[in-house]
This record gives structure tokens, C-alpha cells and sequence, in this order.
């Protein structure tokens, strides 16, 4: 077994605390990263507070993970010793259903999707994410990160940055087509870039006036503070897509009535409580959906999109003796746009 260490919660109400626990010796396909760098996503700090009821403890978060290849089993192909390499939200998956097939291994209609923690393993065995310094994965579940990026603001590329590349390919953002992104956070300020370098006209919504020139920076064509009266007044029925990124909850119906006819909001954001929505807000044919992560062959694309066009994250780096002041800050909004962990540290 690899002796691991960590940082895990034990309850819902107590933030990760430091714990030792073990990973499987690599099998014949497996992986063993030594991880160097691990970002903080709003779900870690959603799950482990049990925000969305499905917490399962002890729990090791982080799935925005990179690291160096340490060890790899007799089978594996696509990794050597050293490599630099990246595991993102999930390890597993049924492999055999049409979506798993289709490599949309999220979507797998058999319920099997093995997530990197708060998740069971084909064994039963809890699974274990990157506030730690070392991971055991199936190959096929680990990407390869393109050499010219920093390693650490590539680390939110594996949830930040694929749960909005995904929706914004797959609703077709590109030129021509008026996008708006909701929430500057970690997920926020990747679907900006994204959304941008697709070529779409973008514009970003905030609550936050201090993050109104980043903005921009980021490659927003207009920004709009949600917080001003009338905000919606001069955008009604001009938008295509819209990609929801926001933690909390919030009135999505004045974000509906900024689509066209035809136009599709999408949340990626997983509020505590249901969506609220009115018919009204609907009924000129707008689209409400969601998207969840993208599967291993469009993170791998996206991976290579980034190395293409050399786009990482925005982050700050903290370590895990600053955890629990850099989850309250993630709460409050209040990070520029990604905190990433040092998990050499450990
Ligand atoms: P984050 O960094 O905390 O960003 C959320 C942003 O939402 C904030 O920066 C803020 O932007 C905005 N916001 C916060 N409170 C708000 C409020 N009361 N009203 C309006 N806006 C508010 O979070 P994240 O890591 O990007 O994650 C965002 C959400 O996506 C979370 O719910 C997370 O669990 C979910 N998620 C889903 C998937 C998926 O597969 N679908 C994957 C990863 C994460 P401004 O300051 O600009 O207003
Ligand atoms: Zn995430
Ligand atoms: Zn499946």
C-alpha cells in the first residue's frame, strides 16, 4: 500500500483536518502520481460541508490535480516515470454504457462513475482526491499536461476549466454568437477565456465591483454589475448562451429574459437550493439546462487547447495551514480566481 498524507474531513461542520491513509499499490494500469499542485473548488467545500447531502467521511478532496508520474504498472502505455501528469474529477467509469463509450464518461447510465473522492471505488473502497501527496489512477482516468504551462495555473484546468470549455463547445460559443458568463470565480473566469478565445462576443455578470477591469482583462467585451439597478435593460433578448458559474443562490429569471427566442441558459454552478423559475421567464422557447465536468477525451482536448493558446488559470497558491481561511474566502467571493494548494509541502 502507498502510505499517504493528507488533509481530510471528518464531519460536516469541521474543516480537513491532517490524516494519514493508504492508496492501492498500482495495479498493472495504474498510475502513482506524486502530486505537486491541487486547486480548491467550490464543490470541495460543498461537499465536505454536506451542502448538497451527499457526504461520505473521512473525505479527502481536491480534483484539480497535477503532479509527477512516480511509479506506473506493467500495463500502462501512455506514461513513464517523470512525466508530468493530471487527474481531474473522476477515476473511473462503467466503460461499457453508450455515454462511457461515447467518452462522456460523466453521464454514464450506469451510475458507475467513480469520482475522485466522496465517491466508492468497483471495490467499495472510498475514494481519496488531491489534498494529499499522492494518488493512484487507472490510466485511462489520467491526462497529460502540455509542457509549456506552469504546473500549478494548470491545476483548475482539470474541473475549472473543463466543466466550461465543455458546455460552451458543446452550445456552439464562437463568432457571431453573443455569450454571457455569470460569476467571476474559479469557474467564471475560466469560462471568460474560454468564451473569448472561441471567439464569441462576451460578457460577464458580477456581483463584485472590484473585479470589473479584471474583467475585461480576462477578455470580456462588456461587464455588468448585477448589483446596479435596471442591469438587465439594455441586454433584453440579445444573448445566445448564457453559462451560469455561481455558488449560491440567486434569481436566475432576470437572466432569462436577457435570452433570445431559441437561446439556452446553462448552469454549471450547483447551488444548495433548487432553481427557481418562473413560466413566464420561459415561454419566448428559451432552453434551461446544465452541464456536468466534460468527459477524458474532451479534457485531454481542452489540455491541448490550453497549451495551444496558452491559457491557465488566474490563481493565488496557499498551503494547507491556510486552508480553512482560503475556503472562507472562497465562500465570500473573495479569491483572484483560483486557489491552488502546495502539496509538496506535506
Ligand atoms: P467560486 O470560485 O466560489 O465562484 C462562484 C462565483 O459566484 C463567485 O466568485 C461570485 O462571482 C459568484 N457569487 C457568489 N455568491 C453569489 C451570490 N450570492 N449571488 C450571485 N453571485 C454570487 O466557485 P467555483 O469553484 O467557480 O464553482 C461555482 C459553482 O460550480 C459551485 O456551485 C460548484 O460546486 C459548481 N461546480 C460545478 C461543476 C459541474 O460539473 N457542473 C464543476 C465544478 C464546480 P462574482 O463575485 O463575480 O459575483
Ligand atoms: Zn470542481
Ligand atoms: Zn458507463
Amino acid at each position: 500500500m502507498i502510505a499517504t498524507k493528507g488533509y481530510a474531513a471528518h464531519n460536516a461542520t469541521t474543516d480537513p483536518t491532517p490524516w494519514n491513509f493508504e492508496h492501492r499499490d498500482p495495479g498493472p494500469n495504474d498510475v502513482l502520481l506524486d502530486i505537486l499542485f491541487c486547486g480548491i473548488c467550490h464543490s470541495d467545500i460543498h461537499q465536505a460541508r454536506n451542502e448538497w447531502g451527499n457526504a461520505m467521511f473521512p473525505m479527502v478532496p481536491g480534483h484539480e490535480i497535477v503532479g509527477k508520474v512516480a511509479a506506473v504498472g506493467s500495463a500502462v502505455t501512455k506514461f513513464k516515470v517523470g512525466d508530468s501528469a493530471a487527474i481531474g474529477c473522476m477515476v473511473d467509469s462503467c466503460r461499457t454504457c453508450p455515454s462511457c463509450k461515447a467518452g462522456e464518461e460523466q453521464y454514464c447510465e450506469n451510475f458507475a462513475t467513480v469520482f475522485t473522492y466522496n465517491s466508492k471505488d468497483k471495490q467499495g473502497n472510498l475514494t481519496f482526491g488531491g489534498y494529499a501527496n499522492h494518488i493512484v489512477a487507472d490510466e485511462a482516468f489520467v491526462l497529460k499536461v502540455p509542457g509549456s504551462l506552469d504546473l500549478a495555473a494548470a491545476a483548475p484546468l482539470l474541473c475549472a476549466g473543463i466543466t466550461t470549455y465543455s458546455p460552451l463547445k458543446h452550445f456552439g460559443a464562437g463568432p457571431g454568437k453573443k455569450v454571457g458568463i455569470i460569476g467571476l470565480g474559479g469557474l467564471g473566469h475560466m469560462g471568460l477565456k474560454f468564451s473569448h478565445a472561441f471567439g464569441a462576443k462576451t460578457v460577464q455578470f458580477t456581483t463584485s465591483p472590484s473585479k470589473i477591469e479584471d474583467a475585461k482583462k480576462l477578455g470580456a467585451d462588456e461587464v455588468i454589475l448585477t448589483k446596479e439597478a435596471d442591469w438587465t435593460k439594455n441586454h433584453i433578448h440579445s444573448f445566445d448562451f448564457i453559462l451560469d458559474c455561481v455558488a449560491a443562490p440567486h434569481d436566475v429569471n432576470p437572466y432569462l429574459s436577457l435570452l433570445k427566442r431559441d437561446g439556452v441558459y446553462c448552469t454549471v454552478g450547483v447551488p444548495e437550493t433548487p432553481l427557481s423559475i418562473q413560466a413566464f421567464s420561459v415561454l419566448g422557447r428559451k432552453h434551461v439546462t446544465g452541464s456536468m465536468i466534460g468527459g477524458i477525451k474532451e479534457t485531454q482536448e481542452m489540455l491541448d487547447f490550453c497549451g495551444q493558446h496558452n491559457i491557465v488559470s488566474d490563481i493565488e497558491m496557499t498551503s494547507f495551514t491556510k486552508l480553512s481561511e482560503a475556503w472562507t474566502r472562497v465562500v465570500k467571493a473573495d479569491v483572484k480566481y483560483r486557489f491552488v494548494l502546495d502539496c509538496k509541502a506535506l
